[in-house]
């Protein structure tokens, strides 16, 4: 092996920076060069890449976002898309690829694989909602974000005895919206997984207000029914009276520009250590994930068929606690 590939891939996470910089220097250090893929797939789709030193990833660890971009690329879902970047590939000498990324992303590097290229996947998505690593990079930061506007918005809400009807990300999975509203002390908590009734939202609210709380909060998810704008929809229709005064904040990609934390740095710092590791080990065709604190290879092929169910004891949990 003498050069490797990374890009990073699909919805930026904080912490991609650590994995880049983690790649990169291992790499180094098995005395192969790496190239650094610009914009994900577009990068590989167009020959965008240029080699990496060490000095190169100085001073990115700290930065959310990804300093080498990330893109959604249509012409990788075709076929033709695919061998355009694997003869881009070949023709740049480049011998194996990590990709950082999350479900898509995986699914376009198991793809690759399928078609010959080594590749090997880093689990990275602010959802969560990826198979083969129990959290991913990106994860802890995005919950931090959310928590410390919601932590802002008590604030303001028990002064005037507001509700707060506050939407976080998650098209498909909750996780983000879940752990949030335990977290952040929500009366209700509303995922894209589970269907609710509007009605029962009303009533939580209504019931928080009756037994004397100061404000109430509501988390939801964007991918659910009843996100921020569903929600405010039945409300107005319904001519909904809770006793407090309504409010909704959509907290949108705020969340995916927080500054990594301790423990997606230290993550992402493992996990781009690993895939350099596998490839060094000529183990291809897997994702670096976390599991029970352990990093583990999982085959792609699992990952992209592969379902991770959320722990809805959590939703029962918060619906104990909300009540009182
Ligand atoms: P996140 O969920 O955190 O936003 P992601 O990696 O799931 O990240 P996607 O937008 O789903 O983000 O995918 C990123 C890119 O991966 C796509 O733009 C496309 O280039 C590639 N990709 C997605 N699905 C496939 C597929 N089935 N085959 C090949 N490539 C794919």
């Amino acid at each position: 092996m003498k050069r490797i590939g990374v890009l990073t891939s699909g919805g930026d996470a904080p912490g991609m920076n650590a994995a880049i910089r983690a790649v990169v220097r291992t790499g180094l250090s098995q005395g192969w060069e790496v190239m650094g893929i610009r914009n994900g797939y577009s990068g590989l789709c167009n020959n965008n890449m240029a080699a990496m030193g060490a000095r190169d990833v100085s001073g990115i660890i700290q930065h959310g976002g990804t300093a080498l971009g990330s893109a959604r690329c249509h012409e990788f879902l075709t076929e033709e898309g695919r061998r355009k970047a694997l003869h881009n590939l070949e023709e740049r000498a480049v011998e194996a690829l990590v990709i950082i990324g999350g479900n898509g992303s995986q699914t376009g590097a198991h793809a690759l694989s399928q078609m010959g290229f080594p590749v090997v996947g880093v689990a990275s998505t602010i959802d969560n909602d990826l198979y083969g690593s129990e959290i991913t990079i990106g994860v802890d930061t995005a919950l931090d974000v959310a928590l410390v506007a919601i932590d802002q918005l008590k604030v303001t809400a028990s002064s005037h005895h507001r509700a707060f009807i506050v939407e976080v990300m998650g098209r498909d999975c909750g996780y983000l919206a879940l752990v949030t509203g335990i977290t952040g002390g929500a009366e209700y908590i509303v995922i894209p997984e589970f269907e609710i009734d509007a009605e029962d939202v009303v009533n939580a609210i209504r019931l928080a207000y009756e037994r004397g709380k100061a404000h109430a909060l509501i988390i939801v998810a964007e991918g659910a029914r009843y996100n921020a704008r569903g929600l405010e929809n039945y409300f107005a229709k319904h001519h909904a009276d809770t006793g407090f005064d309504l409010r909704i904040t959509t907290l949108g990609h705020v969340q995916r520009g927080g500054t990594p934390g301790a423990f997606d740095r230290l993550l992402a710092t493992r996990l781009g250590a690993a895939a350099t590791e596998y490839i060094a080990q000529g183990k291809f065709g897997v994702l670096a994930g976390l599991t029970r604190g352990q990093i583990t290879p999982t085959p792609l092929a699992e990952v992209v068929t592969g379902e991770k169910p959320l722990d809805l004891n959590l939703l029962r949990l918060s619906e104990v606690l909300n009540t009182q």
